[in-house]
């Protein structure tokens, strides 16, 4: 029985390292390397790498790349359920350039036929999980159905409404418990679902008591956790929930590492944060993040999206 089930994309990246990032017409050389990713199979793995027993329910196609992620969740203990599709498994183009600003193209491939139906026939993959983690790489239709599935069994929703482009269906937000959004993701949900404003940028530098009355607005019946970088993260809980001293709003430090690749921090932080909260009975919220913060700081330490993922399992 899993504890912590993702629904998500996977994809195999293919990573171009370059001086800069290429312009129109412009050719250039750079240094290649392909491996597993996703935003679903990042955080995947960053929870069975954390410990917990986890699984995957996914679309892959029938070539390489559906073979490489059979095996690649075998590896790690990863209950996985597939949806057969009849396209290629999902791809990603990611142009890197010195600075480690990227560029990414993504072919959604097999990703795109996750139907709604197919997951509301999974319910007994979701059956005893504590948590059900979801991104927004998926059919959205899809994603809400497997948040209904889960809230129906009593099982924590967390939603990871990454990237952030993504049409984030104010559906979606009521589905949620706990909702993860980085800064600019944060700031696209603020504008598209409330009447409220804020520059990405100035997220981290925004007083406490002024982040939670936003996080409030956006998601009243949820907690609100924004990731930001460096800095660890902020956390907004629903006060009439809250028990004893717990406090309403605080933020988490970050560790001090040394970064060489940040691709999949966010994904790191919430497999674990995931894996935190599903073993972590009645601990506090806050040990929770902690634990995130430090299992995402030492995944930038590594190259990679799913491989960069540390073995790092949370206190039983
Ligand atoms: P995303 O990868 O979605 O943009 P963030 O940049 O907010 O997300 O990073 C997610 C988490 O990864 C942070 O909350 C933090 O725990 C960790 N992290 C990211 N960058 C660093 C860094 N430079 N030093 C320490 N921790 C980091």
């Amino acid at each position: 029985m899993s504890r912590v089930v993702v629904v998500g994309s996977f994809n195999v990246d293919h990573v171009w390292n370059c001086a800069s990032l290429p312009r129109r017409g412009e050719t250039l050389s750079g240094h290649y390397h392909t491996g597993p990713g996703g935003k679903g199979f990042n955080q995947a793995v960053a929870s069975a790498r954390a410990g917990v027993e986890t699984g995957f329910l996914c679309a892959l196609g029938d070539d390489d790349g559906g073979r490489q992620a059979r095996a690649l969740a075998e590896a790690d203990g990863i209950a996985l359920r597939v949806h057969e599709s009849l396209h290629p498994t999902g791809t990603a183009g990611i142009y890197v350039d010195e600075a480690g600003h990227n560029t990414i193209v993504i072919g959604a491939g097999a990703n795109g036929d996750l139907s709604a139906s197919w997951v509301s026939r999974q319910a007994q993959a979701l059956a005893g999980a504590r948590v059900l983690l979801s991104q927004l790489e998926s059919p959205l239709d899809s994603v809400l159905e497997a948040m209904r599935l889960a809230r129906a069994g009593g099982t924590t929703t967390m939603l990871n409404p990454a990237p952030a482009n993504a049409q984030c269906l104010r559906e979606l937000l009521a589905a949620a418990d706990v909702l993860t959004p980085n800064e600019t993701e944060f700031a696209a949900l603020l504008e598209r679902h409330t009447s409220h404003r804020i520059d990405s940028e100035t997220i981290a530098s925004t007083a406490d008591a002024q982040l939670h009355k936003l996080c409030r607005t956006l998601l009243p019946r949820g907690t609100v956790v924004i990731t930001l970088g460096a800095a660890g993260a902020f956390v907004s809980h629903r006060e009439d929930l809250l028990r004893g001293d717990d406090t309403p709003f605080y933020r988490v430090a970050a560790d001090k590492v040394q970064p060489v690749d940040t691709t999949g921090a966010g994904d790191a932080f919430n497999g674990a944060l995931a894996a935190a909260y599903a073993q972590g009975q009645g601990r506090a919220f806050a040990e929770h993040v902690r634990f995130a913060n430090r299992y995402a700081g030492l995944s930038t330490e590594q190259v990679g999206a799913a491989q960069a993922m540390p073995r790092l399992a949370v206190a039983g």
